[in-house]
Order: structure tokens, then sequence, then C-alpha cells
């Protein structure tokens, strides 16, 4: 198995001086980095070589011996590499500050988080749901602490730079001939610690207050939908984005209508009169009243469509309509007069239902006599 040679992978003499190998492990870093080499293995696995031939070579001790006897001469728990690019960046992050300005893949401190998204239940009215409404909701959320400005330090007072680790936020650990970076334990990273948290937010730079959010509910709008208002959920951390706001729609019920998605449903009674004879009668909408004809000979359970007096899509144009359900209502009690008629009119129907039940039995007795 052919032997690395860390001398070969930074390209340099074996008697290089301590800048030659800086400059040539520049190179390659800057040449392999991660954010220039997306999605490349090759490029990264370059880059972790890189700094592990650099790791043991920039160290006299290592480096002689590694220079007597090869790669196998590092130690008994020997040199296992870098197995990820953010190992070199932990552990070189004073070279990188110094390569490219700044502590390796992003800027120093933690990584930005995004805001969680936040859900509301909203209920409309039926009509507010119909017509569209503005509504103020007062939601529960972490801001900036206005008493010391999300520091979390006491107003009048500073974070002051840890001194365990002097800042940087990690502390390095011996192990073996190798020193590795760790996150400091006291201040977690952060570089600052806070002697006298602010009393107010008891040292989290962040307070709940209730704020109150605008929201146009579009007319039209249905159980179950949602509208999602960007950036108002929950703030993100070391600037991270905010998340959103989802508020889902219940709309109540009405005592005139019911709804069948945009439809509108409406149930009304007509006499037997009506029925017959036709009429025009008033139907209530959304606006006020329209007046509907009531053909002759309407059977009960009709339904008649008023088209586009229904509800509007959100964000569309079309209007559903006005479904009117037409029952007619069969009096119980008739008086004297309009029984007298009723008989009247019986004995004048020439559709009489006794009668054709008569022809039915007679037409029957016809056939089975054959
Ligand atoms: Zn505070
Ligand atoms: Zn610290």
């Amino acid at each position: 198995m052919p032997q690395v040679d860390y001398y070969d992978i930074l390209g340099v003499a074996r008697d290089a001086g301590e800048d030659d190998l800086k400059k040539a492990y520049r190179q390659m870093a800057f040449k392999y980095h991660p954010d220039r080499n997306p999605d490349d293995p090759e490029a990264e696995a370059k880059f972790k070589e890189a700094a592990e031939a650099y790791e043991v070579l920039r160290d006299p001790n290592t480096r002689a011996r590694y220079d007597r006897y090869g790669k196998e001469g590092l130690g008994g728990n020997g040199f296992g590499g870098f197995s990820s690019s953010d190992d070199v960046f932990s552990a070189f992050s004073d070279i990188f500050g110094e390569f490219f300005g700044f502590g390796g893949r992003s800027a120093r401190g933690p990584r930005p988080q995004a805001g969680s998204d936040l859900r509301y239940d909203l209920t409309v009215s039926f009509r507010d749901a119909a017509a569209g409404t503005d509504v103020a909701l007062k939601i529960p959320k972490e801001v900036t602490c206005p008493d010391c400005g999300g520091t979390g330090a006491a107003p009048g007072t500073k974070p002051e730079t840890c001194r365990h680790c002097g800042g940087a936020g990690q502390v390095h650990q011996s192990q073996g001939f190798f020193r590795i970076a760790v996150t400091c334990p006291v201040c977690r990273g952060q570089g600052t610690v806070i002697a006298q948290p602010c009393a107010r937010c008891r040292g989290r730079g962040v307070t709940t207050e209730i704020k109150e959010i605008s929201v146009r509910v579009p007319a039209g709008v249905d159980n179950g939908m949602r509208l999602r208002l960007r950036g108002e959920g929950e703030p993100g951390r070391n600037g991270g984005p905010s998340g959103d706001l989802y508020v889902i729609i219940r709309v109540g019920a009405d005592k005139v209508f019911e709804r069948q998605g945009q439809d509108l449903v409406y149930h009304t009674e007509i006499s037997i009169v009506q029925a017959i004879l036709g009429d025009k009668i008033e139907v209530p909408t959304l606006e006020g009243v329209e007046s509907m004809e009531i053909p002759r000979g309407t059977q009960s359970g009709r339904v008649f469509a008023m088209r586009g007096l229904g509800l509007p899509h959100p964000g569309g144009r079309d209007k559903g309509d006005l479904l009117v359900h037409v029952a007619v209502a069969i009096p119980k009690n008739v008086t004297k007069k309009q029984e007298e008629l009723l008989r009247e009119f019986q004995k004048l129907d020439e559709q009489k239902p006794m009668k054709k039940v008569k022809d039915f039995f007679k037409k029957a007795k016809e056939a089975m006599g054959n």
C-alpha cells in the first residue's frame, strides 16, 4: 500500500520551511474550500487531506516523528484525519481567520436558526366570511428585550468577554499530539458572559409581548382555509429568518343560510295553491331581498338556483349561486269553507288517484281473463 506523503499532498519540498508550508496549505485550502466547491466529494477529500498534512507538518515535533517513522510514527492512537470539513474548520479556526478574514465557513458565532411557525385558530362569523373582514389578532410573541436591547445584561452593564476562552467561544484540548477545539463550556460558544443579568428578561435577551397583527380575511373564506403571514412567526436566532404565522379559519353558522362550498342554501315553504298556480316569492340574499318566480306546478323539494348570489371565491372573481329549496306545505287544518271547495275541486279533478286505481284493477282482470 503506497504511503501517503504529506509533503506531496501539499506540493512542498521535504525541507520546506514553516512559511512555505503555510503558504502551500493556504493555497490548497483556498482551492478546495467547500464554499467554492459545493457538493464536490473529491474537493472535500482533498480539502481534508491537505488539512491533515498541514496539521502534522506544522508542528516541529510531529513533523520530526513523521520524517523518521512515517505515518505510523505519529503515535499509537494514530491520527485519523478529519472526518468532515467542519472538523477542519473547528481545528483550524485560527488559521482560517487569518487566511480568509473569518473563522472558516461563515461568520464567527453560532449558526443562524430560522424561527418556528405559529398557528392561530380564528373563528369568523358567517357574514364576515362572506363579505371579508379585517381582524386584529393578539399574539404572544418573543421580542427583543426593550430594557437590555437583547444583550441580556442589566441596563448600564455589558456582557463581558469570557475569561475562560478569551472571547473565542472555543477552547483547545490536547489529545495526543494534537489540539482539538471544543465549544467553551463557560460561555457556551458565545464568547461573552453576563455578570449581571437583565431583570426584565432574566438574561434571555427576549421578552414575551402581546403583539397585535391585523389580518385581511378575504371574502368567501371557508372552514379550514389557512392564511399565511410571512415573517410573523417566532423570531429567528443569530440573524436567522423569522417563521411564518398560519391563521386557520373557522366559519360560524348562520340563521338564514347554509353553505355548500361557495353556494348558499336557503330553505323555504310555499302553499299548495302557490305550488299549483305559481307565484312570486321573496328570497333573502346576503345583500337584501330578491324576488323569485315560482312556476305553475312546482313540486315539493324542487331547487331553484339564483345565479351569482352565492359567495365569492377568495381571490377569484366568480361567485357561487343561491340555491332555494322549496317545500310545499300541506295544511294540517282547513276551515269548513275550504273543505267544501277542496271537495268541489276533487270532483272536478280528472286525475283522481282512486279512479286510476280502479282502472288498474279493471285492466288487470281483463288481462287475466284471457
Ligand atoms: Zn433584557
Ligand atoms: Zn468562553
